[in-house]
């Protein structure tokens, strides 16, 4: 059992910092909210002054940030994470975060002698208390085999990506995939709305047919043929529209820097971006069915 430094225990880490907790881990936290500190060591972790003296006593660090930003302040800052680890820590960033700043940090973690791995996760805050997260992992061989155990202990389905950064690759293309089928499949339920089609029978057709799809049969955007989907409970998040947002806006970045044509996904981005600006960015991704029908 290691030694973990674990940075940012907000809705998604401090789920996954206890999850370590219970595998036997010993989990040393840092977090700028102190209460979120207090809970990790409600929960058997202890409290750290910094992030750097986290990763100075730890044979593992794991963050959880909220964006690229952070991310390459904390771990690339003079002092900063990369500078105290120990030589042969394993580094692990389950930030959703661009490309290009995952693959800088992995660099500069390797060239002073510290394993790095990008490693995502989808599941949300759900799969984040149940230890059911997927991780999208991107590093070389030798760092995924050093990194699958401890992300056993916090997720269900460990995959490797490829190498640096292709797990935040997979995470952005993922999810905007979801985002462009979320429109496409509320599109059509406002549609069949108002050429007199019931949405139990478009569901009902629709999930049998060439149209099913994650957003379709799992998180229905309509009140009604999914029970458990955010729509029978107005909407409450779920996964927030910010947060699709901010991954949309990440994939289009990405596409951006290698000129890929992706202009459903930009079209998705302005879509969510006009939700969010209209109040709605704390509401689940799922109430832009909503925001389509009103406007
Ligand atoms: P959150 O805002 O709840 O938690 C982030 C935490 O980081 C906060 O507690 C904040 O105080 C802390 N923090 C920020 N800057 C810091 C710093 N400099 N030093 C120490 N702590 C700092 O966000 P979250 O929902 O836990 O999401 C974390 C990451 O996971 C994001 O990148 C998000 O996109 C991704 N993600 C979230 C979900 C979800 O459903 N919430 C799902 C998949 C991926």
């Amino acid at each position: 059992m290691a030694r973990i430094g674990f940075i940012g225990l907000g809705n998604m880490g401090l789920p996954m910092a206890l999850n370590l907790i219970k595998a036997g881990h010993t989990v040393e936290g840092f977090d700028l909210n102190r209460d979120s500190v207090e809970k990790l060591v409600a929960g058997g972790g202890a409290s750290m002054e910094s992030a750097q003296i986290a990763a100075s006593r730890a044979e593992i660090v794991v963050t959880m940030l909220p964006s690229g930003q952070e991310v390459r302040e904390l771990y690339l800052e003079p002092g900063g994470i990369v500078d105290s680890a120990n030589p042969g820590t394993l580094l692990i960033d389950s930030s959703t975060i661009d490309v290009a700043t995952a693959r800088d940090v992995v660099a500069s973690a390797e060239a002073k002698g510290l394993t790095m791995v990008d490693a995502p996760v989808s599941g949300g805050v759900g799969g984040a208390q149940g230890g059911t997260l997927t991780f999208m992992v991107g590093g070389s061989d030798s760092a995924f085999e050093k990194a699958r155990p401890v992300l056993e202990a916090m997720g269900k389905t460990i995959v490797h990506a490829g190498g640096p950064g292709n797990g935040q690759a997979a995470k952005i293309c993922n999810n905007m995939i979801l985002g462009v089928s979320m429109i496409a499949v509320s599109e059509a339920f406002v549609l069949a709305e108002k050429l007199g089609l019931d949405a139990q029978k478009l569901f009902d057709i629709s999930s049998k047919s060439s149209g099913q799809c994650w957003s379709m049969t799992s998180y229905c955007p309509v009140p009604g043929p999914v029970p458990t989907s955010p729509a029978n409970r107005d909407y409450q998040a779920g996964f927030t529209a910010s947060m699709m947002l901010k991954d949309l806006r990440l994939a289009k970045e990405a596409a951006g820097a290698v000129q890929a044509r992706t202009p459903l996904g930009a079209g998705a981005a302005a879509i969510y971006s006009a939700y969010v600006d209209s109040g709605e960015g704390t509401r689940d991704f799922s109430g832009i069915v909503n925001f389509l029908r009103d406007n």
